[in-house]
């Protein structure tokens, strides 16, 4: 993000993040796993230095929950079962919840077939990406994941539009090593998650160019183009090859999966965060076989991070490793989060009624 009259920031310790995201989450009615498994995603995506799906998540989660938009306690629900390829109803439960419980589903069946292909379809938010590949990556699986997001308004300008006609649809692939962190390939087909337009929007602060355009399709820096109409529209990644992988990310978590589309059929201009899924979970062992597989992996790996560095660059990194870097930053020195996010932090908690002496308690 360029630099701007900004507003401030506080630094917060990740356990008391973690403490107080989890407390406003049980205020609000979710039990205590559910409180957990948010929180461990939200604070965990601050960790990693993805503020855009970190704890400011929480005031847009606790106004959907307030309004039906997302059901608090609800369970994943296979609805097409054909052994190596599932179906699961989401019933916009929240999606640290549902889409964990589709991954285990998942996990199960490609440990069983060698493949599991996985159509979540009607979660709420299920956040970053990257979180759910993981989880595969832990039980020793390769899986790639191919989201959409509809029920709102559209973000995201197809290549050469000069208005939106989707969202920023993200895109992960991860793949396990031996003994080591995996390699985590995570990013949203626009040129930037929408959360970072909001985090520059509460930061005050401008964007760099190249990321947004205005109503008329111009380039512009100003994030409030997003919030405040006429509006504009952020630009797919990669030119065309960026906005044609968008396209595909509706098709097959959208219409493949038997969920739903952005269109003009679920564009909603409330607050609606639904998120469909494509996950393929693949068994290396029903492959080349896993030995030969982490052999191949750590042969490539050490390979490309082998290249000479251009000018101006400390070191090539593969796919996962600059999160990895960040975590091990900010458990040191504590999260970020700007004032303004902060406060509406606040303002939730005393939202959901959290006890009154216990909000200054951790807040302070
Ligand atoms: P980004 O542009 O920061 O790209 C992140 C990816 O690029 C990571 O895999 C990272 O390891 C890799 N990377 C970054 N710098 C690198 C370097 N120097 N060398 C090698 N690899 C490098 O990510 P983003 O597009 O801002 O997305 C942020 C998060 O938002 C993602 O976790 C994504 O899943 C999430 N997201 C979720 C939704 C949703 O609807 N749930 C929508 C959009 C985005």
């Amino acid at each position: 993000m360029a630099d701007g009259q900004g507003v401030g920031e506080v630094r917060v310790a990740p356990d008391r993040l973690h403490a107080f995201t989890m407390a406003i989450c049980r205020a609000d009615g979710s039990s205590d796993q559910e409180a957990r498994l948010v929180a461990d995603h939200l604070v965990l995506a601050n960790l990693y230095g993805h503020d855009s799906h970190g704890v400011g998540m929480m005031p847009a989660y606790i106004q959907n929950t307030t309004t039906g938009r997302c059901v608090r306690n609800h369970h994943a629900k296979i609805i097409k079962d054909n052994g190596a390829v599932i179906v699961i109803d989401g019933g916009v439960g929240y999606g640290q919840v549902v889409a964990k419980e589709a991954m285990d589903f998942g996990i199960e069946r490609a440990k069983k077939h060698g493949v599991c292909v996985v159509g979540l379809t009607n979660s709420h938010h299920i956040g970053r990406i990257g979180h759910w590949a993981e989880q595969c990556a832990r039980a020793g699986m390769v899986s790639t994941h191919w989201v959409n997001v509809h029920g709102h308004k559209s973000l995201v300008a197809p290549f050469g539009g000069a208005e939106p006609r989707y969202s920023t649809n993200p895109y992960c692939t991860a793949v396990p090593r031996k003994g080591k962190e995996p390699i985590v390939l995570d990013f949203a087909t626009s040129q930037v998650a929408m959360g970072k337009v909001r985090v520059a929007n509460n930061k005050k602060v401008q964007m760099e160019a190249g990321l947004l355009i205005n109503a008329t399709g111009d380039d512009t820096t100003e994030p409030g183009v997003m919030y405040n109409p006429p509006f504009g529209a952020i630009l797919p990644f990669g030119l065309h090859k960026g906005g044609g992988l968008a396209v595909i990310c509706d098709l097959l978590a959208g219409a493949l999966t038997g969920g739903k589309t952005h269109s003009p059929r679920t564009i909603k201009d409330g607050t609606d965060i639904v998120n469909n899924m494509l996950s393929i979970i693949i068994d290396p062992a029903a492959m080349g076989g896993t030995q030969a597989f982490e052999d191949e992996v750590e042969t490539f790996i050490t390979w490309v991070k082998s290249a000479k560095p251009r000018p101006g660059v400390a070191e090539v990194l593969a796919p996962g490793e600059p999160e990895r870097a960040r975590k091990i930053d900010r458990e040191k020195n504590g999260v970020p989060i700007d004032t303004t996010t902060w406060q509406q932090l606040i303002d939730v908690a005393a939202k959901v009624r959290l006890n009154d002496t216990e909000i200054p308690k951790i807040a302070a």
